[in-house]
């Protein structure tokens, strides 16, 4: 666990108010879902979860209801209707906190979902020194003056920063200099409002975690935190083979015969991984036809199948693993088996579960002609 610090009390602001329609989503982008929830109700349970007293949404006029239903319960949260201008919408949200009279606001946009509590507790220190204070981060690339359609100059990158939200304000300020701000020109965020009223705005360092949500891709590229994915694999048991079981080499009369080393667990676990990602079964990836495999250690087939998971954005959760035999006892192989697993995938031995039973000398494993296993697998996205 990271320690949270102790933040001063702020309000915050959140700008819902576009209609996002680049995003390509059937409504506005900041209700869409992005990541298991709406774009916004990542912000705002974010800005909560680091003290926000009160959050004020402005949302477009008609949008209450998606709103309320994409925000979901928050006692801390109201809605107003923004303006037509982005500085009109944030007047308003201001105004609306009025009451409260907070001495720090965070003024946000909706289209960035993950606000990491460092970048506010940056912020925030920042004011205590000045009336604002911006994430920023540096320009990388360099930089072309757009003519028409060619090249008419060029600005040094090192003067320049990208800005983010949240921005950080004391209230009375931003108040102020957004009832002195011409209504009738834009601004393009409210640092911008503040230095036209002459106040000095601080910048911190921001984050990439902060990155904007903006066109189709960003949607397109969601995907469910945790997936999960079944294994099931049989080989027979036969007398001159080797017995390989999870990775492990056991000291048995009679071994697995089959494909590869016949390693039952292994493959149950590979096939187990690779449906989680949907990336097919482990006979497509290595197939009995191809000689290649012949007694093959299973163990490269659960590390590519771990590989692709990863390139999928995946890392393992967990396995569960259960063994179907008559023989040979698992018990004492238990720790190995699982020690191994985790091994070959990379993580810690406590993730991997390998469990044993008999069908009660019931059907072909009953009668000691072979081994079955049974594996699920539970993946996570990687951070
Ligand atoms: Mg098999």
């Amino acid at each position: 666990m990271t320690d949270v610090p102790t933040l001063p009390p702020f309000a915050a602001i959140i700008v819902a108010g576009g209609q996002g329609l680049r995003a390509g989503q059937p409504v506005p982008k900041q209700f869409a879902r992005w990541r298991g929830k709406p774009v916004l109700r990542h912000s705002v349970e974010r800005l909560a979860a680091a003290g926000a007293s009160h959050i004020v949404i402005a949302i477009p006029e008609g949008a209450e209801e998606l709103a309320a239903e994409a925000v979901g319960d928050n006692a801390a949260v109201h809605f107003v209707t923004g303006g037509v201008t982005r500085q009109q919408s944030v007047f308003r949200a201001l105004d609306a906190l009025k009451e409260q009279g907070p001495a720090h606001v965070l003024i946000h946009d909706a289209a960035r979902p993950i606000v990491p509590v460092a970048v506010v507790s940056r912020l925030l220190a920042a004011l205590a020194e000045n009336a604002g204070a911006i994430p920023v981060l540096p320009v990388v690339d360099s930089l072309a003056v757009a003519g028409e359609n060619v090249m008419v100059g060029s600005a040094d990158r090192k003067s320049l920063r990208r800005v983010q939200t949240p921005q950080a304000f004391r209230y009375a300020d931003i108040l102020a200099a957004h009832e002195a701000w011409d209504d009738r020109s834009a601004a393009g965020d409210d640092a911008q409002v503040l230095r036209a009223h002459d106040g000095t705005i601080a910048l911190v360092q921001g984050d990439e975690a902060l990155h904007k949500l903006t066109f189709a891709e960003d949607f397109m590229n969601d995907a469910p935190s945790v997936r999960t994915g079944m294994g099931y694999d049989v080989h027979r048991l036969s007398d001159g083979e080797e017995l390989w079981l999870c990775g492990i080499k056991i000291d048995h009369p009679r071994g697995l015969a089959g494909h590869s080393d016949a390693d039952v667990g292994l493959h149950a676990v590979t096939d187990a991984i690779l449906g989680a990602v949907g990336k097919g079964d482990i006979g497509q990836h290595f197939p009995p036809s191809d000689l290649q495999w012949a007694g093959a250690s299973s163990d490269r087939f659960l590390a590519h199948a771990a590989k692709l998971a990863a390139e999928t954005g995946y890392t393992v959760g967990n396995i569960d693993l259960t063994l179907i035999c008559e023989e040979p006892k698992i018990g004492p192989h238990r720790d190995a088996m699982q020690a191994r697993v985790a091994a070959i995938l990379h993580v810690a031995a406590d993730r991997i579960s390998v469990k044993a039973t008999t069908t009660e000398r019931l059907g072909f494993t009953g009668r000691a002609e072979g081994i079955a296993a049974q594996a699920v697998a539970t993946l996570v996205l990687a951070a």
